[in-house]
């Protein structure tokens, strides 16, 4: 189990410090910010969207590792994903760091699940869903993401 956690950690500071899709791609529809003022983190996310199918998604912004690794690793999940599939992921994904399972959890990309130590680390749950909020007020076609 502590090799597991070791691997994760790896993984999440590898992505923290080489982001994926870390510039905007070209012919975006659709875009949003996210501030997470206890950490500072802030970052944009701009999205090429085909109907229900998110093609292209690139983020910029400064934030800590946790944030910026989630977003490299959402960016990464998402695409050529639809609006269902993604609502289903951030389902699961915020059951996941805030410490809950079930099925949803469980059907998460491996990509993911690396962020399933963040629940032991409450001040860093905002960090790692911080990218997702995000995600969503782009696809609801809000500028801003909420923050709670
Ligand atoms: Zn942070």
């Amino acid at each position: 189990m502590n090799d597991l956690r070791e691997l994760y950690q790896e993984m999440i500071l590898d992505h923290g410090r080489h982001p994926r899709n870390h510039a905007f791609p070209s012919g975006t529809n659709c875009e949003a910010e996210g501030h997470n003022p206890l950490c500072g983190d802030r970052l944009t996310l701009k999205l090429r969207c085909d109907g229900e199918i998110v093609q292209e998604v690139g983020f910029q912004g400064q934030g800590c590792a946790i944030s910026t690794a989630s977003a490299s690793t959402m960016t990464e999940s998402i695409k050529g994903k639809t609006r269902a599939q993604i609502a289903e992921m951030f389902e699961g994904f915020h059951a996941m760091v805030t410490g809950s399972s079930g099925a949803a959890v469980s059907n998460l990309p491996p990509k993911l699940a690396v962020f399933a130590g963040v629940s032991e680390f409450p001040m860093r749950v905002k960090c790692a869903i911080l990218p997702w909020h995000a995600l969503q007020a782009a696809l609801e076609g809000r500028a801003v993401a909420s923050t709670e």
